[in-house]
C-alpha cells in the first residue's frame, strides 16, 4: 500500500486523533524547546491531525504554519480542526517539498520521518528549504535502541527506516545539518500499573514498560542549517569571496 492508501484509511478511522493523544505526551516537551520567534514560518512534516502546527501558532505566535502530509484525508481532517487562517495543511511527499530554498525558519516532525521512501533525500530537502540557522526537530518513537518498537513494521504496509541514534546524527551531518542536540524525551503521562498487575495482555514485564516509556521515550534529534548555503552540499566548492 502507498502512504496515501495506508494513512487515508487511518484518517477515516479517526486514528489521527488517537495518535495526537499518544504523541502529545512527549511532543509537547520537544515542541517547548523549539526556538520559534514570533512571525517565523514553520513546517510540520507528516502532520497527521495537525496538532503540532496549531500548538506552535498558539504558543509562539508563529507567522505562518504549514502541515504537510502524504494523505489527503489527514490534511483534510487537520484543516477541519482549526479556523486559523495562518495555519495551512497541504498534501505532499517528503521526497519533494513544495517550498523554495530558505523559505522555512523551522521544521518539526513527529513519528513520521521514518516513513520517507528515501530518508537521506528527505534530509537534503529539509536542508534546502531551511534558512541559514533554521532548525529541524525530528522526533521518533521507532528507532533501533527502542527494541519495543521493532515489531511495528509488521503491522504497517509502508516501509519504515529504523535508524539508531548515531545513524540519525550521521545522516543529519551528511545532509549538511549540524547536530545541535540529541535526547531521549521520556513519556511521564502514560500510567504504568504496579508490579502485581503483570503480566498484562500487552506486556510480560513491568521493567519493559518502564524502559519503553520512562527511559527510551521519544528520540529527539535537532539539526541546524548552516549559516552559508555553500557548505550545505557535501563536497560543494566554497563560494569565492571578495579579497
Ligand atoms: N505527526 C503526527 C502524525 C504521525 S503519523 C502525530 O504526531 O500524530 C505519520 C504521518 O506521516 C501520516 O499522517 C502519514 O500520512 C504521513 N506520511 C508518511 N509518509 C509520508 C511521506 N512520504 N510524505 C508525506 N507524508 C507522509
Amino acid at each position: 500500500m502507498s502512504v496515501r492508501e495506508e494513512f487515508d484509511e487511518w484518517a477515516a478511522d479517526g486514528r489521527d486523533k488517537g495518535m495526537e493523544e499518544r504523541h502529545w505526551a512527549t511532543a509537547k516537551h520537544a515542541l517547548g524547546r523549539m526556538p520559534v520567534e514570533p512571525g517565523d514560518v514553520v513546517l510540520d512534516l507528516g502532520c497527521g491531525s495537525g496538532y503540532a502546527g496549531r500548538a506552535i501558532r498558539d504558543t509562539y505566535d508563529a507567522g505562518r504554519v504549514y502541515g504537510l502530509d502524504g494523505s489527503p484525508e489527514m490534511a483534510r481532517n487537520a484543516a477541519s480542526y482549526t479556523d486559523d487562517p495562518q495555519v495551512g495543511y497541504v498534501t505532499g511527499d517528503f521526497g519533494a517539498l513544495p517550498f523554495a530554498e530558505d523559505a522555512i525558519d523551522h521544521v518539526w516532525s513527529m513519528e513520521a520521518f521514518y516513513y520517507a521512501a528515501d530518508p537521506r533525500e528527505t534530509l537534503a530537502e529539509i536542508a534546502r528549504v531551511l534558512r541559514p540557522g533554521g532548525t529541524f526537530f525530528c522526533a521518533v518513537n521507532y528507532y533501533e535502541e527502542n527494541v519495543h518498537s521493532h515489531e511495528w513494521q509488521e503491522r504497517i504496509s509502508v516501509d519504515m527506516t529504523r535508524w539508531s541514534a548515531g545513524e540519525y546524527r550521521e545522516a543529519f551531518r551528511e545532509a549538511g545539518l549540524h547536530v545541535a542536540e540529541q535526547d531521549n524525551v521520556p513519556d511521564r503521562d502514560v500510567e504504568i500499573p504496579d508490579a502485581s498487575a503483570f503480566p498484562t495482555d500487552d506486556w510480560e514485564r513491568r521493567e519493559d514498560v518502564v524502559q519503553r516509556y520512562r527511559e527510551l521515550g521519544t528520540l529527539l534529534t535537532v539539526g541546524v542549517a548552516p549559516r552559508s548555503g555553500t557548505d550545505r552540499r557535501r563536497g560543494a566548492a566554497p563560494r569565492d569571496r571578495p579579497p
